[in-house]
């Protein structure tokens, strides 16, 4: 299957059995850029463990990635690479433009007319009633109730 340890591509790097330009590593994540990069100091930063996706991802190494993620930023952003600006991207399931099924932040620097973006035209919004909300907010509040 698409999510299995043996068909990660990332898994093979993190086993030095796949080429790599390691930007960052520690016990609990790598960071290291795209073979595709959006722009010019794109990263990915993932946890050294093969989980496909973020819910079924431990809170410690949640935790670091982001905190780790914040740092890269920083350093993008003080590099020569142009980056006006920052975006996050976490795809999170294949409907979400997931290709690679090892959890990955995205670190992208950003500048104007740079031709990335996410689709959506202005009519794809739902408009939704205050009733609808309350009924979604409760929804994903009991939700919430069985998740520890
Ligand atoms: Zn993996």
């Amino acid at each position: 299957m698409k999510e299995d340890k043996e068909n990660c591509v990332f898994c093979k790097i993190l086993e030095g059995n796949s080429p790599v330009s390691m930007v960052y590593e520690d016990e609990l994540v790598a960071v290291f850029p795209p073979l595709e990069p959006v722009n010019p100091g794109h990263l990915l930063v993932i946890p050294k463990i093969h989980i496909p996706y973020m819910a079924d991802l431990n809170d410690e190494s949640f935790v670091h990635v982001m905190k780790i993620t914040k740092l890269m930023a920083a350093a993008i952003r003080k590099s020569t690479f142009r980056s006006e600006g920052i975006n996050l991207f976490l795809a999170d399931g294949e409907s979400a433009m997931q290709e690679v099924f090892h959890f990955h932040m995205h670190v992208i620097p950003r500048y104007k007319g740079d031709g990335f973006g996410l689709k959506h035209g202005s009519n794809n919004f739902v408009k939704m009633s205050r009733k609808e909300l309350d009924e979604i907010a409760m929804k994903i509040r009991k939700q919430l109730k069985t998740i520890s």
